[in-house]
């Protein structure tokens, strides 16, 4: 088999909305496509579909008539497994279903040739596992692309443990004739990509269940102060919680229940209620044809002046300055006056521990959270017994510049220091677990979950030591372990050096 010369011929399984995808991207690679499913129709559905797909990107003009003419040719439907006999590669891609997989790969490996490559399209079942139950376990590997697959340029590359070094390499080499970036990952529950998302939507479902704040509050806060493209609960809307709630329940199973992947209750719960998303037009919004229902934003207080003292600090200067700026009064005294609003602004911890250390008056004490520069959107966080008098004033001002406030409870780490944090501290324990290189942990979480930076990157942007200080006050406040700080981040905090600093081998 030559494996980069483009003339492979690609085995289908599934002609889903994975199937159909990967076929696609075979096909306009160059490769020979065969695909199968258990149904006739959904097989003849899919090569249809493709054709409409190629046909669409022509008239775009991101493709030639005659290559588009080219690729429907080399696609052609499978009656059953027995039309495998010539494939150098098969990529299973049946529903997310062990036992389904493990029959389909024992048909696959009746059906192909000894030095056939068998892979699985799974988003979050062992590969070790499923190749275990193969003679050869040796040729099998996990292939996973992301939905919508001709848009998403990702594939993660999975290695069980027995699985040949040469079958990566092939299949590295067959991921990019299929237009992918490929990146080389152990296996390990929920791969790269998979462990990583856990930490922006299990922490957001997290704090909302904890009372902090709402789904479309975060969302505002994920969206327009930390640079992400989907809030957490839009895009829990989008992938469906009957996806994503069981896919978490495997992860932490397989985790032998590892603390940052454990499944948020509530997630739980709305999705035994029905409200699933999207595809039910109820999740954590409701849609009316097709289109997301957002609350609307409450307006921000009238600004009635008011006098504000700053917690002297790293980030004091920046909000002295919107204090300023606003036209209310900056007290500059050593120590608040009787009628100051406080303003701190906590890395890490609550408004109410962070006040009570400091001595400050919490009925007084307004927190904001520094972490991304206070552009964007402003977060505003109460101590538990906060007045509403001070909130209000707080809120006013800072959103006499025309940028938007959202006010929330208590919580160590705020909302996006806290989701942002969880990230970091996963995608860094991916790293410390050899699951990926660290340039490959940042270069996957980027093309596959369109973060604005990927986990490491995140912390080098923010400050390594930085993001410790951040976890471990949120350890600290919550006593949940699922929140420590662990070797990677702490060694390179003490250091002071990137987050991508990886060591050289120990035996040189
Ligand atoms: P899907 O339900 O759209 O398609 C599954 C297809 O498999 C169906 O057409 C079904 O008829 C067919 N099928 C079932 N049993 C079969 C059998 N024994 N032999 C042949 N065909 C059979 O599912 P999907 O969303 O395309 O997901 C497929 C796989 O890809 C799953 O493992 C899933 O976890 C993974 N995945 C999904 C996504 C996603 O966003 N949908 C992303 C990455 C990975």
């Amino acid at each position: 088999m030559a494996a980069d010369s483009g003339t492979q011929t690609v085995g289908v399984v599934g002609a889903g909305a994975m199937g159909r995808g990967i076929a696609q991207v075979a096909a306009t690679g160059g490769c020979r496509v065969i695909l199968y499913d258990a149904r006739a129709e959904a097989t003849a559905d899919a090569i249809e579909f493709i054709g409409g797909m190629l046909d669409r990107a022509v008239q775009k003009e991101r493709m030639t008539a005659d290559d588009a003419g080219a690729a429907k040719g080399r696609l052609e439907a499978a009656k059953d497994m027995a039309d495998f006999a010539g494939a150098d590669v098969v990529i299973e891609a049946v529903s997310e279903d062990m036992e389904l997989k493990s029959n389909v790969f024992a048909a696959l490996e009746a059906a192909t040739r000894p030095d056939c490559i068998l892979a699985s399209n799974t988003s979050s079942l062992s590969i070790t596992r499923l190749a275990a139950a193969c003679d050869r376990p040796d040729r099998v590997a996990g292939f996973h692309f992301f939905n919508p697959v001709p848009l998403m340029p990702l594939v993660e590359v999975i290695a069980g443990i027995r699985t040949e070094p040469e079958v990566i390499d092939r299949l590295v080499e067959l991921g990019k004739v299929m237009g992918r970036t490929p990146v080389r990952v152990a296996d390990a529950p929920g791969f790269l990509v998979n462990q990583v998302g856990r930490g922006y939507t299990l922490e957001a479902t997290n704090l909302v269940d904890e009372g902090v704040s709402t789904f479309a509050d975060v969302d505002a806060i994920m969206r327009e102060a930390a640079g992400f493209r989907m809030g957490p609960f839009e895009l829990l809307d989008l992938t469906a919680l009957d996806v994503t709630h069981p896919a978490t329940v495997e992860i932490y199973e397989q985790s032998y229940h590892e603390p940052r992947f454990r499944p948020a209750m509530l997630m739980g719960q709305r999705m035994q209620a029905g409200l699933l998303g999207r595809k039910t037009k109820q999740g954590h919004y409701v849609y009316e044809d097709g289109k997301q229902q957002r609350p609307e934003e409450p307006a921000a207080p009238e600004f009635e002046g008011g006098t504000f003292w700053v917690e002297p600090g790293d980030d004091a200067a920046s909000l002295k300055e919107i204090v300023t700026a606003s036209g209310a009064r900056l007290d500059s005294g050593d120590k608040p006056g009787a009628d100051s609003v406080i303003l701190v602004s906590p890395l890490g911890l609550d408004a109410t521990s962070h006040a009570a250390r400091a001595a400050l008056d919490a009925t007084r004490t307004v927190a904001v959270d520094p972490l991304f520069g206070f552009k964007g959107r402003r977060t505003i966080m109460k101590t538990i017994v906060t007045s509403d008098e001070a909130m209000r004033a707080a809120h006013a001002m800072l959103a006499c510049d025309g940028t938007p406030v959202t006010p929330i409870q208590d919580s160590p780490g705020f909302v996006a220091q806290r989701i942002v944090a969880m990230i970091c501290a996963i995608g860094a324990s991916v790293a410390q677990n050899r699951i990926a290189t660290p340039d490959d942990v940042d270069r996957a979480v980027k093309l596959g979950l369109n973060y604005p930076n990927g986990p490491l990157e995140f912390a080098d942007t923010l400050g390594v030591s930085r993001v410790v200080r951040i976890l471990d006050g949120m350890a600290e406040c919550s006593g949940d372990p699922r929140h420590r700080v662990g070797p990677w981040l702490r060694r390179r905090a003490a250091l002071g050096v990137s987050a991508t600093t990886q060591e050289t081998p120990a035996r040189g």
